[in-house]
């Protein structure tokens, strides 16, 4: 299908893509187009403009700040996935980035728009919310920062208001002795995640965790937080028995769906694979 007529618009400056979303109804921001520009073939969207604001400079880096590493919201996924700082401080968004679609995706998606599109099966976000990011959100009355457990609202939604445009991640610099690690579960390589968990952890002396930080995808409207694993896990020993008992209690507040990829049942039990699994991948990145 072809999308229904829509004008198009390419500012080259922040406070231009500001006032036309703010003038403009019914308008869009367009980033890699990945998701949106399918969902408009698809006529499930039908925006009678877009802002495309990847003209817009500046706002694809990857660099460190005084206490957090800061991303520009159009920092495409291979940007990412091969950065080495990232690499070095938090695998987790490697192990996340590596896993989207397919390369041509990960060459033109960006991180800000895998967030604002909200899709609770998708990888960033998932490991964005165990990584408590900050997103930092443009207006044209100025700036807001707000926390992933507030970003992301429900299904295919955030706190982001029509006028405002995601410029920024940051990512708080982890204590001396933290691992992450993300895994998702789907069927074939590509494909979305049937559940993927998020892990951030922090050790304290004789394998004690003194602080963990759990996220489920897929299994609700949005990315989760297995809180009940969280506190199980919080200044015991980390072994094969706490991580395992932590891992059941992690289907707690988890709502996954049953679809053609997955039932219900399946999903509820592959959390508690896949938290077991990523805990011990997160904790043996410790450093
Ligand atoms: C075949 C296929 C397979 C895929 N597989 C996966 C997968 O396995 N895992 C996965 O996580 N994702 C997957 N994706 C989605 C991909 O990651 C997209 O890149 C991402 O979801 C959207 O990023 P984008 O830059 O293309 O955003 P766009 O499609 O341009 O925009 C998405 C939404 O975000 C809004 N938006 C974008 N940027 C901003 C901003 N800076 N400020 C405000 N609003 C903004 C847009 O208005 C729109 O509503 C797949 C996509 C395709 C087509």
């Amino acid at each position: 299908m072809t999308p229904k007529k829509f004008d198009y618009y390419a500012p080259t400056s922040i406070n231009e893509a500001l006032q036309l979303l703010e003038e403009k109804e019914e308008s869009k921001v367009l980033a890699g187009g990945q998701s949106l520009l399918a969902l408009m073939k698809l006529r499930l969207a039908a925006p009678a403009a877009l802002v495309d604001i990847t003209k817009l400079q500046g706002l694809s880096y990857i660099k460190e700040e005084k206490g957090y590493l800061a991303i520009g919201a159009l920092t495409v996924h291979d940007l990412i996935e091969h950065d080495e700082i990232i690499a070095s401080k938090f695998p987790i968004l490697v192990d996340a980035a590596t896993k989207i679609g397919d390369q041509q995706i990960r060459n033109r998606g960006t991180i800000g728009g895998s967030a604002c599109h909200a899709d609770p099966a998708a990888d960033l976000p998932t490991a964005l919310t165990a990584l408590n990011a900050s997103f930092v959100l443009r207006g044209r009355n100025g700036e807001r920062i707000v926390p992933a457990t507030d970003f992301f609202v429900d299904l295919f939604m955030t706190s982001i208001g029509h006028d405002e445009i995601l410029t920024e991640i940051r990512l708080s610099n982890l204590p001396p002795m933290s691992g992450t690690a993300y895994i998702k579960h789907s069927r074939r390589e590509g494909d979305f995640a049937i559940v993927s968990t998020g892990v951030v952890c922090t050790m304290g002396q004789q394998n004690v965790c003194k602080d963990v930080k759990i996220a489920l995808g897929a299994v609700g409207p949005k990315p989760l937080r297995a809180t009940a694993s969280e506190e199980y896990l919080k200044g015991k020993t980390l072994d094969e028995k706490t991580i395992a008992e932590a891992a059941e209690k992690g289907v707690e507040g988890a709502d996954p769906p049953s679809d053609i990829h997955g039932s219900r049942e399946y999903r509820l039990d592959m959390i508690k694979v896949f938290i077991r699994r990523t805990t011990k991948l997160a904790l043996s990145r410790v450093k």
